[in-house]
């Protein structure tokens, strides 16, 4: 089997030049071979604080991820976390960041082949590149253009190229299609789902779009200043969402919900993380909020098939 479950970061500080603190905190999910797990919800949550710590770009201070059965942590500190390197690879939000400007595409494309040792001989490796150009719904001919000749849609493509050069199983995606124009974003999107299918990766799916995670996910858990407030089936979450965050998050998608109510806009501001609220952290915003919710934080715990965070629902309240 296949995991990468994370009983997790129980305090983990992500500085940002501005000092802005991205803590996660007991964040704990699975996700099966083959499927995608989407994390949605506003920005400074933590979404991306959990992307990089599952790719290794940060340490968890307590908690830690399995992968494949396999203590991914304590392997990122040694020689086998290069292994664990080519297996999870990451697509950022910025094609244009991203992509270094100054090297044509084949370049771009075959640097995590030459990282990790795989391939090195000229003729095969321009050969994989442009499969993988392929692949994604480019030209193997666009290999000798620089990335300013793309699109911000085409040059997400060749991130995602990039990203499929060592043959990863998992893949960890911050938010891979927010700068794009949305009739860009659906081609992406597509484009991701069939290379799911064809090659059974695995997605960590980041989002602050419900509409977008709907498009794309097998599992969804919304997370609320550092913490999972809901995990549930994607089916289930979009027809019967349980936390006040999940519902407010919903009401401001058009046509999303079942009911037919009209698009509430989001409510209220994320609080600052530095100083969050007592009790459940989202109280200042929600509707149901009572003296227990700014008393006491609620466990994420099983409540009907699903788990959330919310004294209300374990209740009966709503
Ligand atoms: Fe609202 Fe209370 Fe539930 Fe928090 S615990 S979401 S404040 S009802
Ligand atoms: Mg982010």
């Amino acid at each position: 089997t296949f995991d990468v479950s994370a009983p997790w970061l129980n305090r983990v500080l992500e500085r940002k030049p501005r000092t802005l603190l991205h803590a996660v905190d007991g964040v704990s999910f699975e996700i099966e071979r083959g499927k995608t797990l989407a994390l949605v919800g506003e920005s400074g949550c933590g979404k991306s604080t959990v992307a990089r710590l599952l790719v290794g770009l940060y340490e968890p201070t307590r908690g830690g991820m399995r992968f494949d059965g396999q203590d991914a942590h304590a392997a990122y500190r040694t020689a086998a976390g290069r292994q664990l390197r080519r297996r999870i690879q990451m697509i950022f939000q910025d094609p244009y960041a991203s992509l270094n400007p100054r090297w044509v595409v084949e370049d771009i494309i075959a640097e995590p082949m030459r990282e990790h040792g795989i391939l090195r001989e000229k003729a095969a490796v321009r050969e994989r590149v442009g499969e993988l150009l392929r692949s994604v719904g480019l030209s193997p001919l666009d290999m000798a253009k620089y990335p300013h000749q793309f699109s911000g849609g085409q040059r997400q493509r060749i991130s995602i190229a990039r990203a499929l050069a060592t043959a990863p199983e998992f893949l960890v995606c911050d938010e891979p299609t927010s700068a794009l124009d949305v009739s860009v974003q659906a081609q992406v999107l597509n484009i991701m789902k069939d290379l799911q299918r064809e090659r059974g990766l695995t997605y960590l799916f980041i989002s602050h779009n419900l509409a977008v995670v709907r498009h794309v996910s097998d599992q969804v858990g919304v997370m609320y200043l550092g913490r999972l407030v809901e995990l549930a089936d994607k089916a289930q979450l979009f027809a019967q969402p349980r936390h006040p965050y999940t519902r407010m998050l919903l009401d401001a998608i058009p046509q999303m919900h079942a009911t037919g109510r009209d698009r509430t806009p989001v409510q209220g501001e994320v609080p600052n993380p530095l100083n969050p609220p007592t009790g459940c952290a989202f109280h200042p915003r929600c509707p149901h909020a009572n003296a227990r919710c700014s008393a006491e934080r609620p466990a994420l715990q099983s409540i009907g098939g699903v788990r959330v965070a919310c004294h209300a629902v374990e209740e009966g309240r709503i």
